[in-house]
C-alpha cells in the first residue's frame, strides 16, 4: 500500500482543478485505498496531487465508516452554519468558515454506482470543505486576506524548519 504524500498550503498544486473520473476501476479503487489511510476526516484527490473527482470522508472515531464520493456534486444547499475548520494541508491552523448547513449531494460509489445522500452538521461541512479542494479551493481561502498572508508565512517558515 502506498503511503501517500499530503500536498502542504501554499502548495500551487492545490489550485488545480480536478478532471471527473471517467471510469470506476481499480486504479480509483487503490487510490480510495490509499487516500483512506493517510486519516484525516476527510481527503480530497488534490491534496495527494491526483487531480481527478475522488473524495474519502469518515467522521467515526472507529474509523471505520468509508464514505466515497466520486464526481461528486452538490445540487442542493440550504441554512448557514459557522465551523472552526482544519485541513491536513494545513497542518496546525483552524478558523472559522461559514457555510451551507445542509446538501445535498450526488456522486458516484467506489464500484461506480450512483447515490444521492442528504448530509447536515459536520458532514455537510466536510462534503463542502472536500468538494471545495477538488476546484482548488482551500479553507483558509474564506479568511481574510491578512489572515491568508499570516497563514502562508507560518507555513512557509515550518516547511524550511522542516528541511
Ligand atoms: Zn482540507
Amino acid at each position: 500500500m502506498a503511503l501517500l504524500n499530503i500536498l502542504k498550503y501554499p502548495d500551487e498544486r492545490l489550485h488545480k482543478i480536478a478532471k471527473p473520473v471517467a471510469q470506476v476501476d481499480d486504479d480509483i479503487r487503490t487510490l480510495v485505498t490509499d487516500m483512506y489511510e493517510a486519516h484525516g476526516i476527510g481527503l480530497a484527490a488534490t491534496q495527494v496531487n491526483v487531480h481527478k473527482r475522488v473524495v474519502v470522508i469518515d467522521l467515526s472515531e472507529e474509523h471505520n465508516q468509508l464514505l466515497v464520493l466520486i464526481n461528486p456534486n452538490i445540487t442542493q444547499k440550504d441554512g448557514e452554519t459557522t465551523y472552526e475548520e482544519g485541513c491536513l494541508s494545513v497542518p496546525g491552523i483552524y478558523d472559522s468558515v461559514t457555510r451551507a448547513e445542509r446538501v445535498t449531494v450526488e456522486a458516484l460509489n467506489e464500484q461506480g454506482e450512483k447515490f444521492t445522500l442528504e448530509a447536515e452538521g459536520l458532514l455537510a461541512i466536510c462534503i463542502q470543505h472536500e468538494l471545495d479542494h477538488l476546484i482548488g479551493k482551500v479553507f483558509v481561502e474564506y479568511l481574510s486576506v491578512l489572515k491568508q498572508d499570516r497563514i502562508k508565512t507560518k507555513l512557509k517558515k515550518r516547511i524550511k524548519h522542516d528541511l
